[in-house]
């Protein structure tokens, strides 16, 4: 079986086990995306909710927000951590946005090709290609499977990668990613990561793809309680 056949094998037991995910009608706009990604990173998502609600609850435009200080923003997006090198990524985005185009806005970028948009956010500072392509999954709706550590952990483990980093593990992915899946083999993968396929004792007699998955050093014993979680932030804001 070739990569893309294999790809779309893992989507189908997958969306046996954890069905298709929705998604919100009205899909956020980039800045939106890519500032609730910032928040996201090194948190849970319910912790990176409640910081951009604190956010989107005190200002009414991003331009706003783009004007106080960093320390400000520091303390109210606090609850989301890392609050200096988040609130420094926020800052530094937002300013440079309106500095360039006079307000904050990435409108533009619809029109680009994933590759083009890609190469542009990525040259923002703080911003890397988690979170450009997060913005091109959730806001743009393109094909486009973005990599954090669940997704890279359980992408190894189940052998359609083999790869050192995350960034790695989305090149590879995407080069043979079928259309029209991303999003949910990418929510999917999210799910077994956190409920299943844990970083340290993954729960691997309940797993859908135990039959498929290459990985050498699988658990069998018990290892607790599995938690439903399906908030997911990027779908929720
Ligand atoms: S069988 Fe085990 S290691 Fe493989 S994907 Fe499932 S939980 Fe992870």
């Amino acid at each position: 079986m070739n990569l893309k056949d294999k790809i779309k094998q893992v989507n189908r037991l997958l969306i046996g086990h954890f069905g298709i995910p929705t998604r919100p009608k009205k899909l956020p706009n980039p800045v939106d995306t890519l500032i609730a990604t910032i928040l996201s990173q090194n948190t849970n998502d319910n912790n990176s909710y409640r910081a951009y609600q604190n956010l989107k609850q005190k200002y009414k435009t991003w331009e706003e927000v783009a004007d106080i200080s960093r320390s400000q923003l520091e303390k109210i997006i606090r609850v989301a951590g890392l609050g200096k090198q988040k609130s420094a990524a926020i800052k530094s985005f937002l300013s440079g946005l309106k500095k360039k185009n006079a307000k904050v806005d990435l409108r533009h970028i619809e029109t680009m090709k994933d590759q083009e948009i890609l190469n542009e956010l990525t040259l923002i500072k703080g911003i890397g290609i988690k979170t450009s392509s997060c913005v091109l999954l959730f806001s743009l709706d393109r094909n486009i499977c973005p990599v954090d550590t669940h997704v890279h952990r359980t992408l190894n483990r189940i052998g359609l990668v083999k790869t050192k980093s995350p960034d790695k593990s989305f090149k590879q992915i995407n080069h043979f990613l079928p259309e029209g899946i991303a999003h949910q083999f990418h929510t999917n993968l999210i799910k077994l990561g956190r409920e299943i396929c844990k970083p340290s004792r993954p729960v691997c007699s309940i797993c859908p793809l135990l039959r498929d998955c290459r990985f050498q050093n699988k658990n069998f014993e018990n290892s607790g309680s599995t938690v439903r979680n399906n908030f997911l932030l990027l779908d929720s804001i």
